[in-house]
């Protein structure tokens, strides 16, 4: 027998024991940061995650590397975030890693509809099909969302790795304790400005304003600065309702979104909704809106 077939055959052997007595970690890959929190929550150090888009990077229009896509040969499984790049990647690795599972954690959440403004009529080139819908994917930036999503997490894990189920089963619940008081603390510290506006650059706080009764309001829409009528409109909106502050997001430029604030005699502050220190990150932006300012 050659050394060769002797490797076949270990292999063969190998990839038909069941997957809890691999001593090794899943190995799990997510879209967006905070998606590698909430697996680690789940999953402990039974999983080993692996980030598609990384810090300051730009969800909607990123390409995984080659070293990513060769990576993904060993991955147990892929959590889609629902970013705009997957649409286009996740078919392309479904094809190459036919084996691979993929969990869309969001399944069975309803989905809000990115926000649209008058000004984003002037950007839609005859090219562009105007009835296109497009669905707002930063559904983790409501914490009882985030509950739901890490339920679907911890069932999948289970399901791939039965010897630790009940941890995950455990872990999950300590975590959904966690995400519940921190929404109960939104709650409260947001309940002055309730009803309020807040301007962001990159409409990524919807499900975060509906969760907290809140209003965003956007200067970019699919990707795209307003053209200078779009400004006017918004500069006029933002004085009507007396905002000060605008939400930037280190991912995308903050050019046109100084440009207002220099208009309204305002000021700009980052808030990143990719943070992977979930909890505290939520805790920066109610800080940022109940004062308009986190420093
Ligand atoms: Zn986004």
């Amino acid at each position: 027998m050659t050394l060769n077939l002797i490797k076949r055959l270990l292999l063969a052997v190998l990839t038909l024991l069941p997957l809890s007595l691999w001593a090794e970690p899943l190995m799990v890959f997510v879209g967006v940061p905070p998606q590698k929190t909430f697996v680690e929550k789940v999953g402990g150090n039974h999983v080993q995650v692996r980030v598609m888009v990384g810090l300051g990077q730009n969800p909607h229009s990123y390409e995984p590397s080659p070293r990513q896509i060769a990576d993904l040969s060993q991955a147990q499984l892929y959590v889609l975030s629902g970013a705009d790049f997957e649409a286009a990647w996740v078919p392309k690795i479904q094809a190459m890693y036919p084996k691979l599972p993929i969990l869309d954690p969001n399944v069975g959440i309803s989905r809000l509809i990115m926000v649209a403004h008058e000004h984003e009529h002037e950007q839609h080139s005859t090219s562009e099909n105007p009835h296109k819908k497009e669905l707002d994917p930063h559904v983790w930036t409501d914490p009882r969302l985030v509950i739901r999503i890490s339920k679907a997490i911890q069932k999948r894990l289970a399901l791939l790795d039965p010897a630790h189920a009940q941890e995950y089963a455990d872990r999950y619940a300590t975590f959904k304790a966690e995400l519940s008081s921190l929404d109960e603390e939104l709650r409260q510290r947001l309940a002055p400005v309730k009803g309020h506006s807040f301007l962001v650059f990159h409409p990524a706080w919807g499900y975060f304003a509906q969760a907290y009764g809140l209003h965003q309001v956007a200067i970019e829409y699919e990707g795209k600065s307003p053209g200078p009528k779009g400004l006017a409109a918004l500069i006029d909106q933002a004085r009507a309702l007396d905002i000060h502050t605008i939400f930037v997001q280190p991912q995308f430029s903050r050019q046109a979104a100084a440009k207002v604030a220099q208009t309204i005699q305002g000021q700009v502050v980052a808030l990143n909704p990719l943070a992977m220190d979930y909890a505290a990150n939520l805790r920066r932006v109610a800080d940022a809106l109940v004062g308009e300012a986190p420093q």
